[in-house]
């Protein structure tokens, strides 16, 4: 190793381990390894072994289930589970992985990757396996369009590794296009599916290859199904591994892949079933028997988890976490709500909008499909913190009963109002509002 590298090593495990005796996990000690070496990852040994995932949701909980089956199975992992995936994170992580010689100590390496900083991080090595497992529009003052992410996170591949797609999402199969050893993931005809977008705006509507009009036989939701372009013919690619089947009866709720491989969850959200689907086709590419991998993953409870059952004075509800500035992940928990035929109440929360940046930027409330609240039967709406005046708006202009909404500035005044409801109450927010209502719940064990 030479010297500049093994400076970069001393100085990065040194800074690292001051943070831990402070108590403080960051991505400093990779920036500061940056600094002497900017080219530090080329110099690090790696296992043969190694698994990247990114995309816009998702890639937290899919590496944490990953992690899981693969420890399960007796492998020894090193990944970054506190989640710091732009290039500074990963340095922090691999470093603090390997021993002074720069060898990172395990048999696999199992990374979240930014989808914005990948293309920086792979420039000095380039992992085995690459899952993507979906765009979506995110943190667009950050992100862009996904069209945008796309072609950067295309900078980030190379020849040398095997890509495992999510086959449904069109953005991203694109990128397994004339390449063989394509690994891809889907789902087939599930019972929610709907013949048309019912989205407020509608990525899919545009092939990726030739910008000519797509045909969906089905949407699964937003622009994930089965899609085809009639022009070039670009279409949905032969799926490898399939979600088969979703069940949730009487309490018990299961998925099943390759009509053969029960797993069973706690929630069969069908963006959980994609993080599910992703981990099993990522532990099985690398030649984990898929009967070892479905049990290992069967009532895994991830600790990213989205949901948090609790206890508010008397009423019961349930946290799902969604994420601002995506709105698609609050279409997903917003037909949560939809599908539950319980008498039910919805609070939803936006007083920071990002963890880590500034923003006050509200305009993803309106990609928002706030519409299908109409669809069902609500009891009452709760509309909380900062933004409260944006999202009454929203809901006012989306023809939801006015008479049903209730706004609070304060998430103490929602739950003071809301302590003593004969519904069951879903509340919907992101993880950098979440300690402000769980703080004051009672949260209960998943069942
Ligand atoms: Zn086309």
């Amino acid at each position: 190793m030479k010297i500049r590298a093994f400076t970069a090593l001393v100085v990065c495990k040194a800074v690292r381990g001051l943070a831990k005796l402070f108590g403080r996990g960051s991505s400093l000690p990779g920036k500061y390894a940056l600094k002497i070496c900017p080219d530090i990852l080329a110099h690090l040994e790696l296992p043969e072994l190694s698994i990247a995932v990114t995309g816009s949701n998702g890639k937290t909980s899919s590496v944490e289930m990953i992690a899981h089956v693969l420890q399960n199975n007796g492998y020894k992992v090193a990944y970054n589970k506190e989640g710091s995936n732009q290039i500074e994170g990963v340095v922090t992580f691999l470093l603090g992985a390997s021993n002074m010689k720069g060898k990172v100590l395990s048999d696999i390496v199992l990374l979240e990757a930014d989808e914005r900083y990948a293309r920086h991080t792979f420039k000095y090595f380039h992992p085995k396996y690459l899952v993507i497992n979906n765009l979506y529009r995110d943190q667009m003052t950050r992100n862009g369009h996904p069209e945008w992410i796309k072609s950067i996170i295309g900078q980030a591949i190379y020849d040398d590794m095997t890509l495992i797609l999510n086959a449904d999402d069109p953005l991203v199969a694109s990128f397994g296009k004339d390449r063989e050893g394509t690994i891809y993931f889907g789902a087939r005809i599930l019972p929610g599916d709907k013949l048309r977008n019912e989205g407020v705006y509608d990525d899919g509507k545009y092939c990726p290859i030739c910008k000519k009009p797509m045909k969906y036989e089905y949407y699964h939701y937003n622009h994930i199904g089965k899609f085809k372009c009639l022009h070039c013919g670009f279409s949905r690619p032969k799926i490898d591994h399939a979600l088969t089947e979703t069940k949730d009866e009487n309490g018990k709720a299961s998925i099943t892949i390759d009509d053969k491989y029960e797993i069973s969850v706690f929630f069969t959200g069908i963006y959980h079933c994609y993080n599910i689907l992703a981990a099993f086709t990522a532990a099985t590419a690398i030649g984990i028997e898929p009967e070892k991998v479905a049990s290992s993953l069967s009532g895994y409870v991830l600790k990213s988890g989205r949901i948090s059952d609790f206890t508010l004075g008397k009423t019961q509800g349930r946290l799902l976490l969604s994420k601002h500035e995506n709105s698609v992940s609050y279409d997903r928990s917003i037909d949560v709500v939809v599908g539950d035929s319980r008498k039910k109440s919805v609070m939803i929360i936006v007083d920071a909008i990002s963890r880590k940046y500034y923003t006050s930027d509200s305009s993803w409330l309106w990609d928002i499909n706030f519409e299908k609240l109409k669809e069902t039967e609500i009891d009452k709406i709760f509309l909380v913190g900062q933004y409260c005046d944006d999202l009454a708006v929203r809901f006012d202009l989306a023809g939801i009963d006015q008479d049903k909404v209730q706004v609070y500035e304060t998430v103490q005044e929602a739950a003071d109002n809301c302590n003593n409801l004969d519904s069951y109450l879903y509340v919907i927010t992101c993880f950098s509002d979440k300690e402000k209502i769980l703080s004051i719940v009672t949260r209960r064990e998943l069942t």
